[in-house]
């Protein structure tokens, strides 16, 4: 099996009391396994593309066989963003970035104030399941917006540096409706350190 399910890099209630623990067991043991099996499903019917990353395959989703196209966006795009989401939370987050993310976001967005209610304000304004994301895109530019279900922006040719799941598994437990909440208080948990390494990479390749 080509993709396998990666380890969280701290335990299931670290991120107590933004994220619940049994969120956490069920997002990350049920969720994102069921979407590496999904995905290992798909891939075993070409097995040329095993070797293949999953944000390779996401970048080239137009020329991926069309009886797996489809599995591929959804499990192949379910894969990568959870992996990103793992990795871009801490316990103890927040704050703000410094250096040249800080930099990028006061130009492209006026203000990290201005940027994190645009961030909310899409994942508000994603109808239905969904991310909202902060991306380096092909210029190394910065841009903010929602992509529904598991689209990935690798997809269109941008870099996701930060995303939010607004799935309702994402929160429902804890936050119900409130949408809202959650999204106000994901803020607390960033591991700002880990999105600047994802942006310093993206601006330099
Ligand atoms: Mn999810």
């Amino acid at each position: 099996m080509p993709f396998r399910l990666p380890d969280l890099p701290y335990k299931f209630d670290a991120l107590e009391p933004a994220i619940d623990t049994r969120t956490m067991e069920i997002h990350h043991g049920k969720h994102h396994a069921a979407y590496v099996n999904k995905l290992n499903e798909a891939i075993a019917k070409h097995p040329e593309l095993g070797d293949k990353t999953v944000e390779e395959l996401l970048a080239g989703i137009s020329d991926i066989p069309e009886d797996i196209r489809t599995a591929v966006r959804n499990h192949g795009g379910g894969h990568a963003n959870h992996s990103l989401f793992w990795a871009i939370m801490k316990p103890n987050g927040s704050g703000e970035p410094s250096g040249a993310l800080a930099k990028a976001i006061s130009s492209t967005f006026g203000s990290f104030a201005n940027f994190q209610e645009k961030i909310v304000a899409n994942g508000m304004g994603q109808f239905g399941s969904g991310w909202t994301w902060l991306v380096v895109k092909a210029d190394k530019t910065l841009a903010a917006y929602a992509t529904p279900n598991q689209d990935s922006p690798l997809m269109t040719g941008d870099i996701p540096i930060l995303g939010i799941d607004v799935w309702e598994h994402a929160y429902y437990l804890k936050y119900q409706n409130k949408r809202d909440e959650y999204l106000k208080n994901w803020w607390s948990v960033v591991n700002w350190k880990q999105v600047a390494r994802l942006f310093d990479h993206a601006v330099n390749q």
